[in-house]
C-alpha cells in the first residue's frame, strides 16, 4: 500500500502569552498533529480552547513559544528562520470574516491580483486572466471580480476569499470558522465548493470550528481541543460512533439531531457541566476534571497520557490508561 504523505506536522507546539501581572496564558500547551495530502483534519473546541492560536502559528502569524511546525519535511520553526515567500504561499488561511482578506476599498479582482503578483510574479493581461480563472475555480462568474466586497453576499465574499488564498497556490488551507457567519443554505454551498476544490487539487485542509455537526460533512479525522491540549483524535466515523473522552461525549450530546434514528444511534448522553476554566489557571492533573462526570482520584493529581485505543483513535484520559494497565497486568 502506498504510504500517505504528510503535508504538515506539528510537534509539541506551545504558545504562552505572558501577562503584566506575571501570570501566563497557556493558549496552546503541547499539541501534536499531522495532516496528510488531500486530507481534512477537523479541529474542534470551545471558544478559548486554543484552536485559532494553533492556526496562527501554523500560518506564521504567531511565533511558537516551543515545538516545531514541519511542512513536507522542512522545519519552519528552525532557529532564527524567517519564512520565505514560497513557504508563506504554501500555507494559506481563510478567516471567518472575509474582510480580513479582501480589502474593502479594492474591487474583489484587485485583491486576488495582489496575491497573484506577490506569489506568482505575473503582470498585465495574464494577471487579470488568472484572477478570473481563480474566481471561476471557486464557482463565481469571471466578471464577479468587478464588485467591491461590500456589494456582494456573505457566501460569495467567502468564496472570493478562498480564491484569494488559492492565488498563492497553497497545499494547505487553514479554514478558520469559514462558514460560521453564514446562513445554513449558503454554508452548504461553500462547503460543497471546498470539498470539490480539495478533490481537484489534492489540497490538505485544517478545518477549525466549534460546530461539531459540520465536521460530519467535511472532516476525515477530528481532533478535540480542550484548554490548549488535544484530548481525543480519531477518524471521523469512529469519532461520531464511538467517542471515548468524556468531554467529546459531552460535546456530542449537545448536538441537535434531525431524526429518531439518529437519536437512537447517539452515544449515551453526557450532561454538560460548568464552563471551560481560564487558560491562566489551568487545573492540575486532567484539565477537564472539574467538569468530568466520571472523574477518579488520580484525575486531579496526574496528567493523563495520550494513548492509541484502536487504529488511529487516540484519547487522553485516565479511564483508558487504567484499563490498559489492568490488561497488561492480567497478561
Ligand atoms: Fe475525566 Fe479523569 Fe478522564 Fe479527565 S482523566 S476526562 S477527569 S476520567
Amino acid at each position: 500500500m502506498e504510504e500517505k504523505k504528510k503535508t504538515i506536522e506539528v510537534k509539541n507546539l506551545k504558545k504562552y502569552f505572558p501577562l503584566k501581572n506575571g501570570k501566563v496564558v497557556r493558549a496552546v500547551d503541547g499539541v501534536d498533529l499531522e495532516i496528510y495530502e488531500g486530507e481534512t483534519l477537523g479541529l474542534v473546541g470551545e471558544s478559548g480552547s486554543g484552536k485559532s492560536t494553533i492556526a496562527y502559528m501554523v500560518v506564521g502569524m504567531y511565533k511558537a513559544t516551543d515545538g516545531s511546525i514541519i511542512y513536507r519535511g522542512e522545519d519552519l520553526t528552525a532557529r532564527g528562520m524567517k519564512r520565505t515567500k514560497e513557504q508563506k504561499g504554501n500555507i494559506q488561511i481563510v478567516f471567518q470574516d472575509p474582510s480580513s482578506a479582501l480589502n474593502p476599498r479594492r474591487k474583489v479582482k484587485k485583491s486576488i491580483e495582489f496575491t497573484l503578483k506577490l506569489h506568482g510574479g505575473i503582470e498585465g493581461k495574464e494577471l487579470e486572466e488568472k484572477a478570473e480563472d481563480l474566481l471561476e475555480m471557486v464557482g463565481l462568474p469571471r466578471e464577479f471580480g468587478e464588485n467591491y466586497p461590500r456589494s456582494i453576499g456573505g457566501g460569495e465574499r467567502q468564496l472570493a476569499s478562498v480564491a484569494r488564498a488559492m492565488a498563492a497556490d497553497p497545499s494547505l488551507l487553514i479554514l478558520d470558522e469559514p462558514t460560521s457567519a453564514l446562513d445554513v443554505s449558503v454554508q452548504a454551498k461553500v462547503i460543497r465548493k471546498l470539498i470539490e476544490l480539495q478533490k481537484e487539487r489534492n489540497l490538505s485542509y485544517l478545518f477549525i470550528t466549534h460546530d461539531l455537526s459540520l465536521m460530519r460533512n467535511i472532516a476525515d479525522r477530528v481532533a478535540i481541543l480542550y484548554l490548549g491540549k488535544v484530548c481525543e483524535l480519531a477518524p471521523a466515523a469512529d469519532f461520531f460512533e464511538k467517542p471515548l473522552h468524556p468531554y467529546t461525549q459531552m460535546l456530542l450530546s449537545s448536538i441537535p439531531v434531525a431524526t429518531d434514528e439518529e437519536e437512537m444511534m447517539r452515544p449515551e448522553k453526557v450532561i454538560s457541566k460548568g464552563e471551560i476554566p481560564s487558560p491562566v489557571n489551568v487545573p492540575p492533573g486532567c484539565a477537564f476534571h472539574m467538569r468530568c462526570p466520571v472523574k477518579m482520584d488520580i484525575c486531579s493529581k496526574e496528567l493523563p497520557e495520550m494513548m492509541e485505543v484502536s487504529g488511529g483513535h487516540y484519547v487522553c484520559c485516565h479511564k483508558y490508561c487504567q484499563a490498559e494497565r489492568a490488561d497488561t497486568a492480567q497478561n
